[in-house]
């Protein structure tokens, strides 16, 4: 058997904000086409390991890998792994002065020297997978927040990542819309993708994940599959987290 790298991997892994001890010492090893869940507290990390990934944040300790190449301060290490590694925000973070199909182009024109024409037909390919290529002139504005995220969605698709990050992707969309995001996610997942998802949305977590992540006070304190993490959760912060979002 050959070895391949994790599509993500990260050991032993701390990071500090000023005084503040964010990430205690996270490891955590994403097989290629592995759909992880994060969840926890608010503040307890989640954000900050995923930041991590694609270098957002930097971490002070530890290591971390994106098929197999360690992240490190090198700036062509970076851009590397960006390359790979989508990220989808909770406040969409699409350019409001572009239109939908121009805040789809722009990056890989830019950061892939695409041709223009190649790079608007993989735009609309991807516009249309998340059912929105009818909006392709407009600006973000006049879309509702479920079909910006969605725009997001395909922006991302379009660089072809290996892996795609998710922060709170449905956190600030109304109820009505959730679920046009989610149903993309989940189809994403079923294509393969590999996926480090963080998000309160438990059905999302059920249906879609291979492992459920449980983070409090910057440590991972559980991870198991879908089932287990539900049906028997012995730490008492995970009993307690659950009963919340569960209701
Ligand atoms: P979560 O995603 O679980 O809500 P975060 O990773 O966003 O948690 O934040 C973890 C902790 O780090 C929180 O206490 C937060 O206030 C702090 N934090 C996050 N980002 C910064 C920052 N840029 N500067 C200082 N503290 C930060």
């Amino acid at each position: 058997m050959t070895d391949t790298p994790a599509a993500v991997e990260l050991s032993g892994v701390h990071k500090w904000y000023g005084d503040y001890h964010a990430l205690r010492d996270v490891t955590l090893s994403v097989a290629s086409g592995e759909k992880i869940v994060v969840c926890g507290p608010s503040g307890s990390g989640k954000s900050t390991m995923i930041r991590c990934v694609n270098r957002l944040e930097a971490h002070h300790r530890g290591h971390i890998r994106v098929g197999g190449v360690e992240l490190t301060g090198d700036p062509k290490t970076i851009d590397a792994t960006r390359r790979e590694v989508g990220m989808v925000f909770q406040s969409f973070n699409l350019f409001p002065h572009l239109t939908i199909l121009e805040n789809c182009t722009l990056a890989q024109t830019w950061a892939k020297k695409v041709p223009q024409k190649v790079a608007q037909e993989t735009a609309m390919r991807y516009l249309e997978r998340v059912r929105i290529p009818e909006q392709a002139g407009k600006y973000p504005g006049q879309l509702s927040g479920g079909q910006q995220q969605r725009v997001a969605i395909a922006r991302s698709l379009c660089m072809d990542p290996k892996v795609m990050l998710f922060d709170e992707p449905t956190s600030a969309l109304d109820a009505e819309m959730v679920k046009e995001v989610l149903d993309i996610m989940v189809e994403l997942a079923a294509e393969g993708m590999t996926m480090i998802c963080v998000t309160h949305e438990m059905g999302f977590a059920r249906q879609a994940a291979d492992r459920v992540v449980f983070m409090d006070a910057g440590q991972i304190l559980k991870v198991a599959p879908p089932g287990e993490f539900f049906a028997a959760p012995r730490h008492e912060r995970t009993r307690q987290f659950l009963a919340q979002v569960l209701h």
